[in-house]
């Protein structure tokens, strides 16, 4: 019965046919009275589950969020949608400010949306407490533990609403909380047995692929970007240097690129986010600096140009693409260097032993993953704690399973020269002298047994084979500042691999490992709207579409997913509604924007 109630406004107000996932439980508890806590993936719909019984209750909604910038943009795609929502924080001017307390006084403003020291204020609390409210919902709980990735001090004042508002339910949600921090949130927020509603971290809108790096540079990137034109993306680059670089690379080639990282001015900061959520098309490049509470939901891919940090980083930064549901990509560069970074970083860190271990082997299980041969969303889903995970079947391994090949004897020759060269070669010279080739060799290196011993391998062949063996561990890299030195890994690994006890496999023989290398790179190029579910004869209307609404975006100081998200275009470009009655079928066409822009939107339809 309640959650008819809330199913009608779905429909009517944010013109979604029905319910997904968890919603309908999270939502039927809290219309229920009942607090709760809620985990569902980036993309899963967690405002909805806030904002559809704060407006079917009687009462404010309360919604807490980390920041401003989150805030501002749930405010606008909720006055588009015509809800009376607003925001209350440092920056709203007194006339703004009286005329939502009036809203509030006269009971007609449904959301009001504070930051948590906005809130705990002592003077706020006092007005609110004398007010029906509809629920308090507690955006990016995690923020409240220490165990989360994202601890704000100020988010533990919130335990104190269980006292100040007894009466109003509690809803606390998140995308990521592993049980250690569910627990955190639990007891932090004085949750007490509310229901815990945990989804999948399925992602099926995300097509996953990763690439060994292949030369020095910027190259496969920038081919990335021109591969996907006309389409928003995040490229995250692991050093500041790196971003600038990247950034003044793309803006060469005509890409509205936009870089952004902690060593830039907070303004300039504030400035190229806001050019970035506003753009029909925009690439920021950005160390994770630029993170947590970017929303814009038209971000089609996510390249990491380096590797990302750990595998909760990963899903945390990929997820950041597709976040409105249509098809978007995550696509990851690394190689053994980057490991053998990483690996050093940790460990010249002051910190107990026991920590860096376990540090290290949470870099291992990525690199694991990244080079690893079966479905990607599967082996995060299985480290994550799911059980019963099945393949995605659309992630590059998915696609294009790996063909394992037996590889131990050209291990053992390279483990033995490594060996015989004592760890003071690069790989270059490791590769010169497998296949014989070394300049100016010297007498007492020409006469050792490995010398010329691997010339039935390329060079590339051999370069793939000593990065198996670096992300196997069989083979070390020091990095020795810039000119990185290879020596032999973990000596017992090391020795069962001599003795034919452990075998070494890699994805394609050595010798034809170039061959595939290319045949990796043509599989990447598609045509630009087909990521997104387009036939090529509905592009014309899909880009007239998105014209359309860049335009009435701009008129009013909005980011155009505010007015219609991608995949609400994509549909109305696939089915050509010819009635105000087809179009208010489409989902995220809702009465509001229906009565705003559905005589637009038809007359562009009848027109390409
Ligand atoms: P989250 O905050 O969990 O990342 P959002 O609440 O921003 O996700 O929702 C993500 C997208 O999914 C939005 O485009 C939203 O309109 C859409 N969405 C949410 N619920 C539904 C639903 N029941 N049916 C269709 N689309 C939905
Ligand atoms: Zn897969």
């Amino acid at each position: 019965m309640l959650l008819d109630a809330a199913r009608a406004v779905l429909q009517r107000t944010f013109g979604h046919s029905d319910f997904r996932g968890l919603q309908a439980g999270v939502i039927g508890e809290v219309m229920a009275g009942r607090s709760a806590l809620a985990v569902l993936p980036t993309g899963g719909g967690k405002s909805l589950c806030y904002q559809i019984p704060s407006l079917v209750r009687p009462g404010l909604g309360l919604v807490i969020s980390p920041l401003i910038a989150l805030m501002a943009d749930q405010v606008a795609a909720l006055q588009q949608s015509g809800v009376a929502a607003e925001k209350l924080d440092s920056s709203t001017e007194p006339s703004l400010r009286a005329d939502i307390w009036r809203q509030i006084g006269e009971g007609s403003l449904n959301l009001l949306y504070l930051s948590p020291e906005g809130l705990m204020q002592p003077s706020m609390l006092e007005q609110l407490s004398h007010l029906p409210l509809s629920l308090v919902a507690i955006d990016e709980a995690h923020c409240v533990s220490q165990w989360g990735h994202d601890f704000r001090p100020e988010y533990r004042m919130l335990g104190r609403l269980a006292e100040v508002f007894p009466q109003v339910p509690r809803l606390a949600v998140t995308a990521t909380a592993d049980a250690r921090t569910r627990e955190d949130i639990r007891a932090e927020l004085r949750l007490g047995d509310a229901r815990e509603f945990v989804d999948s971290f399925a992602r099926p809108e995300l097509a996953l692929s990763a690439e060994r790096k292949r030369g020095e540079g910027h190259g496969r990137v920038l081919e990335l970007v021109a591969e996907r034109p006309n389409r928003s993306g995040v490229i995250y680059a692991g050093s500041r240097n790196g971003v600038d670089r990247l950034a003044e690379k793309l803006a060469a080639t005509g890409v509205l690129a936009l870089a952004y990282h902690a060593g830039l001015d907070k303004d300039l900061r504030a400035h190229r986010l806001e050019q970035f959520l506003e753009a029909d098309a925009a690439v920021m490049v950005a160390t994770i600096a630029f993170g947590m509470g970017v929303d814009k939901p038209d971000v089609r891919y996510v390249i990491h140009a380096d590797p990302p940090a750990a595998i909760e980083a990963y899903w945390q930064e990929i997820g950041r693409a597709g976040r409105d549901g249509a098809p978007a990509e995550g696509i990851t560069l690394y190689s053994s260097s980057d490991l053998a970074w990483a690996m050093r970083r940790i460990d010249s860190r002051d910190m107990d032993g026991s920590v860096k271990a376990a540090q290290m082997r949470k870099v291992r299980q990525l690199y694991a993953m990244l080079d690893g041969t079966s479905c990607r969303p599967a082996a995060v889903r299985r480290y994550f704690g799911e059980s019963s995970v099945t393949a995605c079947g659309q992630c590059d391994l998915c696609l294009n399973p790996p063909e394992a090949a037996d590889a131990t004897e050209a291990a053992q020759k390279a483990l033995s020269a490594v060996h015989r060269l004592g760890g003071r070669l690069g790989r270059g010279r490791v590769i010169d002298h497998l296949l014989g080739k070394t300049k100016d060799v010297s007498g007492s290196e020409a006469a050792m047994s490995t010398y010329g011993i691997g010339r039935e391998f390329s060079a590339a062949g051999w370069r793939d084979l000593l990065d198996q063996l670096l992300f196997e561990g069989l083979l070390r890299e020091d990095p020795n500042d810039g000119r990185p030195l290879i020596g032999l890994g973990e000596a017992g690994e090391v020795k069962s691999v001599y003795r034919g006890e452990r075998r070494v496999s890699v994805r394609q023989m050595p010798a034809s490992a170039e061959a595939s290398g290319r045949a990796g790179r043509t599989r990447g190029k598609r045509h630009s709207g087909e990521r997104l579910g387009i036939e090529p004869a509905d592009a014309p209307l899909f880009d007239a579409l998105r014209a359309w609404r860049r335009d009435r975006a701009a008129e009013q100081h909005v980011p155009p997913y505010v007015i219609f998200h991608d995949a609400t275009l994509s549909a109305i470009a696939r089915q050509r509604p010819a009635s105000l009655d087809a179009l208010a079928k489409i989902s995220g066409v809702g009465q509001s924007k229906l009565k705003r822009y559905g005589a637009d939107v038809l007359k562009v339809v009848r027109e390409i």
